[in-house]
């Protein structure tokens, strides 16, 4: 059994002395291994064993009088603390099966128990946790490649739309704010011309992290097109919007940016800011903030164009 840990934690959880004794005595009797156990039978012991630290496998008592094995598998299933076998009492094979539809690992019958049933339950239930985790694993990589930019690190287009879709739904829902702005590169074209691709994507990469840094948990940024940025600000209303747009212009403008021989440069960005408007859906918002986008380039750049105010200078 490979743990990639020298000792292995098991910690049971049941209420009757007895039955942990038992299970404590064929433990004890696994000598190839070297196995730390720990104890627990009240609410507060399991709960702060589990509070402590790393456990490798939980051995649960199916019945307990303060709160049910089932509710402690679902909360350890739910934060994936560890790997849970049920240990059931005579006839509820039953239940056990519910047990495993809801995340246990295997279910032990207490008075089957032998010192080799335990050692196949360790090993099968590390082998299962093994695969589980791996897969937890691969399932979050694939939902970053499906919805993170790789260059910026923002979320790409697609998710960027999923997100306004659903601030959308809560503003029509409780008639909250909604902020949204498009924010373009100027005269990108001129960069990547000037100093090279590589370096265009270095700036890319730069205003990714910056927007990144300058908004809020709740706002979300993601790269609407090549060198087009897609900001939402829930619960956010024009003012708050402006000073935010105000001060990403800003900081852009003021970042020092560098060329392949160190020379030093700097871009500045234009900006559509638009506000959700009861009956708007996500094409007639953003054709709103491309549109100011639109005549903030056309009045000059390194501007912020709104609905309410005609102009703003950064
Ligand atoms: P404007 O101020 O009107 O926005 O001018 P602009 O030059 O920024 O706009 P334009 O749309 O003419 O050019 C955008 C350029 O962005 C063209 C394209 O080659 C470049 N671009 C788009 N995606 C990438 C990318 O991933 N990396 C790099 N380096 N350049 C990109
Ligand atoms: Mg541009
Ligand atoms: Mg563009």
């Amino acid at each position: 059994m490979e743990t990639g840990q020298s000792v292995f934690k098991i910690l049971v959880c049941d209420d009757d002395q007895a039955d942990r004794k038992l299970v404590r005595a064929y433990l004890q009797q696994i000598n190839d291994r070297e196995i730390v156990l720990l104890e627990a039978g009240k609410r507060d012991e399991i709960q702060g064993a589990l509070d402590r630290g790393r456990i490798d496998l939980v051995f649960m008592d199916m019945r307990m009088p303060e709160k049910s094995g089932m509710a402690w598998l679902e909360d350890i299933v739910t934060k994936g603390l560890a790997p849970v076998v049920m240990l059931t009492g005579f006839g509820s094979e039953e239940v056990a099966v519910q047990a495993i539809q809801q995340g246990a690992i295997g279910y032990l019958p207490k008075n089957g128990l032998s010192k080799e049933k335990l050692v196949t339950t360790i090993d099968d239930a590390t082998e299962r946790w093994r695969g589980l985790s791996i897969s937890r694993a691969n399932q979050e990589q694939l939902e970053r490649l499906v919805n993170i930019d790789s260059l910026t690190g923002l979320l790409n287009r697609r998710a960027i739309l999923n997100r306004l879709d659903e601030h959308i739904t809560d503003s029509r829902r409780y008639e909250d704010n909604l902020g949204i702005l498009m924010l373009d590169i100027d005269h990108f074209k001129r960069i990547n011309d000037k100093y090279g691709h590589i370096i265009g994507d270095d700036v890319l990469e730069n205003v990714g992290l910056l927007l990144q840094r300058k908004i809020r948990d709740t706002d979300a940024a993601g790269r609407y097109g090549g060198e087009e940025f897609l900001i939402t600000l829930p619960r956010t209303d024009l003012p708050s919007a402006l000073i935010l747009a105000e001060r990403i212009g800003k900081n852009i403008k003021a970042t020092k940016m560098k060329d392949l021989t160190g020379i030093v440069f700097s871009i500045t960005v234009s900006q559509g800011l638009a506000l959700y408007k009861p009956g708007d859906d996500i094409q007639s918002l953003i054709s709103r903030a491309d549109k100011l986008l639109y005549q903030a380039k056309q009045n000059g750049r390194d501007r912020i164009e709104t609905p309410e105010l005609i102009t703003s200078g950064i």
